[in-house]
Parts: C-alpha cells; structure tokens; sequence
C-alpha cells in the first residue's frame, strides 16, 4: 500500500515496528501532494525541506527510544493556523505574504509530539463559508467529483485527507467548518468542545465559537489527534482542564464501544422540510445499525434550533467585525499607503484587501453593534442562543447523544451557489446548534448518494468527547465506509 494511504494508526504501528521511517512517508505525501493538488487545490503553501527535516528529527528521537503516537506522522494545518516563519494567509489578500512569527498552542504541542508540518491549506476567506470559494486564491475540489466543493470553510483540509495527501490535518470550527467539509469529502471530523483545545494562533473568526480540530480517515484517529492538541493553555482564559488523563497513550482496546444501554436521541428538526431524501435514508440506516447493536433510539425535539442560523449570523458578523480591525494596513499584512492621510491608509488597505464576503460580514456586524440597533439585535440573538443552549443541555440530560444529518445534502457544484450568500449561510443548518452550545460534535461518512459521501452528525454533552469517539468507532468497527477512497480523475 502507497504510504500516505495510512491511517495514523497504520503508520504508527509500521513505524513503531521499524517498518517505515517518517522520511519515507513524508516523502510519499509530498509525492501525492505534486501529483495531484493541481486537480484538488487543497495547499496553499507546502513546506517541502521543512517537513523532511522535521520527519528526520522524528526519525532521530524514535532512534534514541521515545515512542509517541504522532511521532514522525505528516499533517497539513488549515492557512489560518498561525506557523511559525511559514506564510499564513487565511486565504486572504490582506496576508497573502505574511508570516507567522510564531507557532499557535496547537502547533506547538503538534511539534512537541513530532507530528510533520507538509504545508497549509486551502480556506474560505478568514473561514467565512461552507465551500472554500471565498477563498482570494480560488476554490478547493472535491476529489470525489472535481467539479464540487469540497465543503467548507475546512475545505483544503477535508479534500486533501480524502485524498491522501497526509494522514490528518487540522480544522477549525466556528459553526460548521470541520463538519460540514468532512461530510462532503468521506471524511471523519471532530469539533471538540468550546474550551477543550486552545485557540491561541488562531486567526481569530468568531471568539465565542471558534475552535480547532482533527480531520481524519477514521475516528480513532481522530482521538489520537484530539488528545495530543487538547488541554489547558495560559494563553488562551476560555481553555478548561477537561480530561486530565488526555494525555495517557490510546490503544484501541481502551475504549468501550458496545452500544447496550446507550441513549441516542433523534430531533424531528432536523428530520424534515430540506433535507434530501438520499441524504435522510442513510443516515438513518446508521441510525438503525446503533440500534441493532443495543442502542436506544428516542426521539426528542429542539423547537428552538430553526432561530440557529438567524442566530448565528449576527452575533459570528459582531465577533468577526470586532476581530477584523485589527487589520488596518498598519500592523499586519498588505498595506496600500497611495492616499496621505491615515484614513485613507485604513480604506485603501481594507478595501483592496478583504474579499466581498469579508465585507459583507463586516457590515452585518458592525450595524448589529452599533448604538441603537444593538438592543434589538446582539442582545436579542444573545437571549435566544442561551434558549439554544439550555434546550440542547436539557435534552442531552435525557440522552447519550444526538444524532442528525451533517448537511441537508451532498457537495453541491462550484458556482452553483457563490452569487446567492443567504443560500450559503443557510448551509449551516444542521450544525450551528453545538456552535453556539459549545458542545462536542463529530461527521462521519454513513454511505453514498449518487456517488458522493454523506455524513452524519453525532452531538454530545460538554467534554464528553470519549462518548462520541466510542460511538463513532462502534458504526466504523462495523462499516467500511470511512474505507473508501475516490478514483481522482
Ligand atoms: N459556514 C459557516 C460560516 O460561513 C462556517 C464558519 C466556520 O465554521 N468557520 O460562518
């Protein structure tokens, strides 16, 4: 088998028993990497001499004893991940040549492990969107049908797991972001709880709601991943000391994965009006595997999870607007200093830097604030996030997890959508509830329609990571969905 077809596990165990080095399959991604991103166009920057240098080191400490279970394992990281002295861009105009003058916590500890950086990918403008086409460098594809999305704003990441060009890569999730491209691309993606990785070095989106996460092959090694990037961090006061014993090493026999006695609860919501038929009769076919292996399946109700979008696009437009000033041709990135007045030093930079979609949200925000509107917007959508979240909590008392479908439908083609952004942001539907909840949430792939991958979402209670990755191993000990790989034509 090519080399960077491994799962980390695989590759873990070949390294661990001599097999490999992480040079040779360093090698074989940046390998898969020059073959096939010109079709895919998931990197925006590959850092070639880097990563063999760091799979050399790897190569080193694995020789002097140490054992790790990233250790000498190739990665992409999404480009708003700050790393350090390489470009990260954001998929933005306005840092189209900056570099990261250091690493963020997530970074770090991925180097500490000796996981390999490859290079960084592919993004919605500043992670705003579901598809990667509001990148300023151009879409992403899908590698099962390159004429799609391959979801977003994770888009680069998902795409170039799917299609094999390192063995996870990292996401970030402010209302959908790992999901929805992971549900798109076949892929397994994880949004930890608010709070349980840092978000220091991330390009800051939407404050209350960002957080980073795995893009993986399977869920097992989403949790590899998880455990090494998760825990508190000095730098960054949301951060919580969750899972103390996050750091013991994971062995597949660790976890319970029998189903008897597990509650899984299925809201009606998100069972109805929109969701494609293809799409609804597979993943409740998943649905129905969990209950022949014991599970209980009860149905519940989220009345207040259709005001989640309508929510979500103030208060993510508020944040972003707030986040964004700091980009004013002065202290970061592209600055156009034609005009002679600092004003138009601001406008200038600004407004040649930033994306339509980048604007657009600044706007939203930016009126949402303002003095007059704030009350009758921000506050409001304040008030009726905590309804979201108290419903969620309530029902999550009741039940194990909850599952729903990821996305109403499959990858939808490039350019089908672009020109219509209400349309986008209505995208989001299924997955802005654990966003503003702050609570743990995972796509895995349950099938195919038409010959593009389908996900599910499993939603659980806070810091209950363990519980979804035991009921996401459990439906992949059994499927071989998350097997599947596109032919890239
Ligand atoms: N589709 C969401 C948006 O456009 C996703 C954002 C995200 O998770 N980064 O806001």
């Amino acid at each position: 088998m090519d080399l960077n077809k491994f799962t980390i596990k695989q590759a873990q165990e070949k390294l661990e028993a001599g097999e490999i080095t992480s040079v040779d399959l360093t090698r074989a991604c940046l390998e898969r990497i020059g073959a096939i991103d010109d079709r895919i166009k998931a990197c925006l920057t590959v850092c070639e001499n880097e990563a063999i240098c760091a799979a050399k080191e790897a190569d080193l400490r694995r020789k002097n004893g140490e054992i790790g279970a990233l250790l000498g394992i190739p990665y992409l990281a999404k480009d708003n991940i700050m790393t350090r002295g390489v470009r990260t861009t954001a998929s933005s105009k306005i840092l189209e040549n900056y570099i990261a003058p250091y690493d963020a916590t997530i970074i770090k500890k991925l180097k500490s492990a000796g996981a390999v950086l490859l290079g960084k990918t592919n993004l919605d403008e500043f992670a705003h969107g579901a598809s990667t086409e509001n990148s300023a460098f151009g879409p992403s594809h899908n590698p099962w049908d390159l004429s799609r999305v391959p979801g977003g704003s994770s888009g680069g990441s998902a795409a170039a797991v799917a299609a094999d060009m390192c063995l996870f890569a990292l996401g970030t999730d402010t209302g959908g972001s790992i999901r929805c491209p992971a549900s798109f691309c076949g892929i397994s993606g994880c949004k930890p709880t608010y709070g349980l990785a840092s978000r220091f070095g991330l390009i800051a989106m939407t404050s209350s709601t960002d957080v980073p996460g795995p893009l993986t092959k399977t869920v097992e090694d989403a949790e590899i991943v998880l455990r090494v990037i998760a825990g508190v961090d000095g730098n960054d006061a949301t951060t919580v000391d969750a899972h103390r014993d996050r750091s013991r090493p994971v062995h597949a026999a660790d976890v319970q994965t029998t189903m008897t006695g597990k509650k899984i609860g299925i809201p009606k919501e998100y069972f109805g009006e929109g969701l494609e038929a293809g799409v609804k009769k597979l993943v409740m076919e998943a649905v129905e595997y969990y209950k022949k292996q014991g599970a209980e399946i009860i149905d519940v109700s989220l009345p207040h999870s259709k005001y989640g979008v309508g929510v979500y696009y103030i208060i993510t437009p508020s944040e972003l607007s707030s986040n964004l000033a700091r980009h004013d041709g002065i202290r970061y990135g592209f600055s156009d200093n034609s005009g002679n007045d600092l004003l138009s030093i601001y406008k200038n930079s600004r407004g040649k830097g930033f994306g339509p979609e980048a604007k657009r949200r600044i706007m939203l925000g930016t009126y949402a604030l303002s003095a007059g509107y704030f009350d009758a917007y921000y506050l409001k959508a304040q008030r009726v996030r905590t309804i979201i979240k108290n419903e969620l909590d309530q029902v999550l008392e009741k039940v194990d997890c909850i599952i729903t479908p990821t996305s109403p439908h499959v990858a939808f083609k490039i350019g089908e959508q672009s020109n219509d952004p209400l349309k986008m942001y209505l995208e989001d539907v299924y997955v802005t509830g654990a966003s503003l909840a702050g609570l743990p949430a995972m796509s895995i792939p349950v099938g195919f329609d038409n010959g593009l991958p389908v996900g599910m979402q499993l939603i659980g209670k806070r810091f209950a990571e363990d519980t979804l990755f035991a009921m996401g191993r459990a439906y992949q000990d059994g499927t071989d969905f998350h097997k599947r790989r596109a032919e890239i034509l």
